[in-house]
């Protein structure tokens, strides 16, 4: 991984070796953590954030499912973001917003309630490489995605990448670029990383929000555009033949962007190369960045240049929390 120079750690940027935790920490034993990935673009009119208050919204929702406080409002996280680009010197950048329970013990709900929040900014290119361009091969995981009331696959939380693991894992030994997991019921899900959408005699389609997925920001992203442009759309409950129907398929994430899907299992998708749809939403989101898409959603926010606070403000907006994390208590483990 390549490092950047500060890390914002409960409340302060430090350089990127002392942004550490102990390993009594609970996120690291149990999974216990929530999490968000955004992307500051380089844009004519300098960095900007794609999405950032839905991505801050989403991590707060994460939060209360798993009864997390996060400890700062999404306004001091949202400027924390800020911060740590700005900190970083940085045009463009992978964001990764962390809330996990530190260390308050052992129990599988521990005994004090601790909770460390950290925001990394990472350089990050191109998730897939050049499958961008040429498109992915994928293949259909034989991992399923978490029934419906096991692990809420809407809330973006450390644990539920293990099942993520598993996919990419399997994918990965097979030499696929990436697995695609269907849900118990059979029926499509999503990628180990990333949102799935298919068109089929010209519509375009993506499993729905109750299909076991995250409810990504990239596909309502490409949904909004996808309508903005005239493209027919539905939400639909697809079988795993669709994937060897399809015309085209892509992948959506914030890491992943807007990923065309080349083969599945081995065999060719459409006509092969990048369907005419999919480089259309491509070009619309990547348009977006470079001045080409018209921003009408207000989804861009630039990166905002340093402001010195006023000392209430500041006490208000980035206080410290060391004095929270205490020696974890001995208890019995899970
Ligand atoms: N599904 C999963 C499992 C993911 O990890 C991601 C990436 N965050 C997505 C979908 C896409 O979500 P988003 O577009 O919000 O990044």
């Amino acid at each position: 991984m390549k490092s950047t120079n500060l890390i914002w750690h409960n409340g302060h940027l430090k350089p990127w070796a002392e942004a550490t935790v102990h390993v009594s920490a609970h996120a690291l034993h149990y999974g216990s953590s929530v999490f968000e990935g955004e992307r500051v673009y380089a844009t004519p009119r300098g960095p900007q954030f794609f999405r950032l208050a839905d991505h801050t919204r989403r991590l707060f929702s994460s939060a209360r499912v798993y009864g997390i406080d996060v400890g700062y409002s999404p306004a001091a996280i949202d400027e924390a973001c800020h911060a740590v680009v700005r900190a970083n010197d940085m045009s463009s950048a992978y964001v990764r917003p962390l809330v996990f329970r530190g260390c308050g013990g052992l129990g599988v709900l521990p005994a004090e309630d601790v909770v460390d929040v950290a925001i990394l900014a990472l350089p990050w290119g191109s998730y897939h490489g050049d499958a961008r361009e040429n498109g992915a091969d994928v293949c259909v995981s034989s991992w399923n995605r978490a029934a419906p009331n096991t692990f809420p696959s809407w809330a973006k939380a450390g644990g539920n990448y293990l099942n993520s693991q598993l996919v990419a894992l399997e994918a990965r030994r097979g030499g696929y670029a990436e697995g695609i997991a269907l849900g118990t019921n059979g029926l499509l899900s999503e990628g180990a990383g990333e949102n799935l959408f298919l068109v089929l005699n010209g519509t375009l389609l993506t499993p729905p929000t109750g299909a076991g997925v995250l409810v990504g920001i990239t596909r309502d992203s490409v949904i909004t555009l996808a309508s903005s442009l005239g493209i027919p759309f539905a939400e639909r409950e697809l079988p795993r033949e669709a994937l060897y129907y399809a015309e085209e398929i892509f992948m959506t994430g914030t890491a992943a962007e807007v990923t065309p899907v080349r083969s599945v299992d081995g065999v060719s998708v459409g006509a092969g190369g990048v369907g005419p749809i999919t480089r259309t939403l491509q070009d619309a989101f990547f348009g977006l960045f470079d001045g080409r898409t018209e921003d009408r959603w207000g989804w861009l926010t630039p990166v905002i240049p340093a402001v010195v606070p006023d000392r209430e403000s500041q006490e208000a907006t980035i206080h410290d929390r060391t004095s929270r994390q205490k020696p974890p208590a001995v208890e019995a483990s899970a």
